[in-house]
């Protein structure tokens, strides 16, 4: 995360408030010293790609301004318009991905690409509403992708901005009702630039406007923040308590065959981690499982034996644990997957979960996440 000089400030003495209409000027005045260089980010002078944007936006979804840098430049490397994409292999696709999870974005990536090419003819639409349409596009990044990419002024709100307009104005109301509020302060203070504007804002609440330990002293928007003059910007955005995320449980079937290939299946399209490839399992349930239940459920008949050992995941909504059987077969496989051998492991579209459990019956491959 960056930092910045304790002298940084707007220059506003602190006992001189800006009126409202200042906000937008001494912020944009900060952003010219202090902005962000991010590899999807257009220079002074050059113009956005809303490839770019589109790219950067869906990958840093749940996903650090760190992790994603090295994976957008590979996906830019590889496809380097929307078009490139379109035409790539799903598979490849979710390849690319490994490693950043949530894996229904990589297929939405895919779809969108493909109705970019197909309906748009490569080009990204301008319009919020239209942008809103296309696969995996929800109402932030459609407004980020209108304002940044084609100087809309549209309104888009994510973790950044409501942590900073909560504090600038006090705002009370807890997420998620905070964001009509905060789009009527946002309306009134927003300049000419939207783009620089709103890439302002989302550079003020990563580096200065942070979760905890804002620093105050260095923000251009220090003499007008209400919170900071009362001190309690820590406090804000006011957050309703979050519900505890249940714990779910399975049993996994590993099966090696004659010459140690590992049986693998695809998950089904839709759904959680849609399309990617798995070590078959028991359904995830809110109870554990017995061995000889588990056993019931297998996909093939065989001696199986416990594998010491519990791989632990965390989903948006769920905790999982999932213990593993292991078992030795010449037999066929059963429908509907296919043996796997060990050096191949590594081009699979495996998830994360996977590849845990994968460590845990050490099997040999790139398992690097
Ligand atoms: Fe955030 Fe502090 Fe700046 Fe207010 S003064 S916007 S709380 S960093």
């Amino acid at each position: 995360m960056e930092q910045h000089n304790a002298t940084t400030s707007s220059g506003t003495d602190p006992g001189t408030a800006p009126e409202p209409g200042e906000l937008a000027a001494v912020l944009l005045d900060w952003y010219g010293r202090h902005g962000r260089t991010l590899p999807w980010r257009a220079r002074p002078g050059e113009t956005p790609d809303a490839y770019r944007v589109w790219l950067s936006e869906i990958m840093l979804q749940q996903t650090t301004v760190a992790t994603v840098g090295p994976y957008f430049q590979a996906f830019l490397g590889r496809w380097p318009t929307v078009t490139d994409l379109a035409a790539a292999d799903l598979d490849a696709v979710l390849h690319a991905w490994q490693g950043l999870g949530y894996y229904s974005r990589a297929r939405n990536l895919h779809k969108c690409a493909r109705t970019v090419t197909e309906r748009f003819g490569g080009r990204f639409p301008e319009d919020e509403t239209d942008l809103l349409a296309l696969p995996g596009i929800g109402p932030y990044t459609a407004a980020a992708i209108a304002a940044i990419a084609y100087g809309k002024r549209t309104i888009p709100i994510d973790g950044n901005v409501e942590r900073v307009f909560s504090r600038l104005f006090t705002l009370d109301d807890p997420l998620p009702g905070l964001k009509k509020r905060i789009a009527g302060h946002a309306s009134a203070i927003m300049p000419d630039r939207p783009a620089d504007f709103w890439q302002a804002v989302m550079d003020l609440g990563a580096t200065v406007c942070r979760p905890r330990n804002p620093l105050c002293l260095t923000c251009p928007w220090a003499p007008a923040c209400a919170a900071n003059r009362e001190g309690t910007a820590e406090s804000y955005p006011r957050k309703v308590k979050a519900k505890a995320k249940p714990t779910r449980y399975g049993v996994a079937f590993l099966v090696r065959n004659g010459e140690g290939a590992i049986w693998l299946r695809r998950r089904p399209e839709s759904g959680l981690l849609g399309g990617m490839i798995e070590v078959p399992s028991t359904e995830w349930r809110e109870t554990p499982w017995k061995t000889a239940e588990a056993v019931e459920a297998a996909p093939f008949e065989a001696s199986w034996a416990a594998v010491d050992g519990t791989v632990r995941h965390t989903f948006t909504h769920f905790h999982l644990e999932l213990t593993l059987l292991g078992a030795e077969t010449a037999g066929p496989a059963a429908d509907g997957g296919f043996w796997c051998p060990p050096q191949g492991l590594a081009d699979q579209a495996l998830p994360t979960v996977m590849k845990k459990l994968l460590r845990l019956a050490g099997a040999k491959g790139a398992y690097s996440s």
